[in-house]
């Protein structure tokens, strides 16, 4: 843990309004991070986040940002710059996952919409941070953490086929992205949860989601945010100094 403010890494978070977002939020300010968290819409919970932040002594500023507009995307690593003066991490948390269904009662529209916001919304955001962070470009170095998904691997069939080809996308970019500036000392890994006790699945239309499939997780619950937020945090640390490319499963053994 660090004090003095030069010091302080600064880490953006998208998606830092609630759910997996705040709970990294809560974590990284607790180990002495200071925080830019953007939301979507949810101004009121992004504010009660970012007080929480404060009170363990984060610098915090926030941004409304919906990644359907790669434009205002490409904004968010220079605006931290400003406010900020550097930013050494970034996290992809931001998702969203379409609705629960058959693939075939689904829409080419909204498979769209999913990879906007989850693939090519953090692939404008790593461009920007790597940019800044490239050693190769006068930078000092960082590290990425972008948020996968367990079903990247496992497909969801019969749940969300288009969101788990999404998340495998978001795996082999991170996978190219830390062989590609491995040398440049930019880190880019995955954390890939599972079934976690978020509002996600509401907004799929599913709220009871993590406790319908807990018999299914081998652990036999659905994991908390909390539980996500410890691997982001280590892949921020010096303590990960030499990882890189890897993804990093958090999904109670599923
Ligand atoms: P969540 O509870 O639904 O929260 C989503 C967050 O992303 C909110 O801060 C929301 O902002 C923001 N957001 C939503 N749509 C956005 C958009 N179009 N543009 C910008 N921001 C947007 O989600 P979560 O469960 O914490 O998920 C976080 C990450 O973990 C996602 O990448 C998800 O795919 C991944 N994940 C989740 C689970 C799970 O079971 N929960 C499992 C595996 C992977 P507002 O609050 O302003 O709406």
């Amino acid at each position: 843990m660090t004090s003095h403010v030069d010091e302080r890494p600064v880490t953006i978070i998208t998606g830092g309004s609630r759910g997996i977002g705040a709970a990294i939020a809560e974590r990284l300010a607790a180990d002495g991070h200071d925080l830019l968290l953007t939301y979507r819409e949810r101004r009121d919970d992004a504010e009660r986040v970012a007080d929480g932040c404060r009170a363990a002594g984060a610098r915090v500023e926030l941004l409304q940002l919906d990644q359907a507009d790669l434009d205002a995307c490409a904004d968010v690593v220079p605006e931290a710059v400003r406010r900020f003066g550097r930013v050494t991490g970034l996290v992809n948390n931001a998702g969203i996952t379409g609705r629960i269904g058959p693939f075939l009662d689904g829409s080419i529209e909204e498979s769209e919409l999913v990879f906007r916001v989850n693939v090519l919304a953090p692939m404008v955001l790593c461009r920007s941070a790597i940019t800044h962070m490239s050693t190769e470009l006068g930078g000092a170095g960082g590290s990425i953490v972008n948020i996968s998904s367990s079903a990247a691997t496992h497909g969801a069939p019969n749940t969300y086929i288009p969101y788990a080809a999404s998340k495998a996308a978001v795996n082999v970019m991170s996978t190219g992205l830390g062989l590609e500036f491995a040398r440049a000392g930019v880190r880019v890994n995955t954390v890939s949860p599972g079934t976690s006790r978020t509002e996600i699945h509401a907004a799929a239309g599913r709220p009871n989601a993590p406790d319908e499939r807990a018999a299914g997780i081998p652990m036999g619950r659905p994991g908390e945010p909390h539980e996500i937020a410890g691997a982001v945090a280590y892949l921020l640390s010096d303590d990960a100094s030499y990882v890189t490319a890897t993804d990093i499963r958090v999904s109670g053994g599923k």
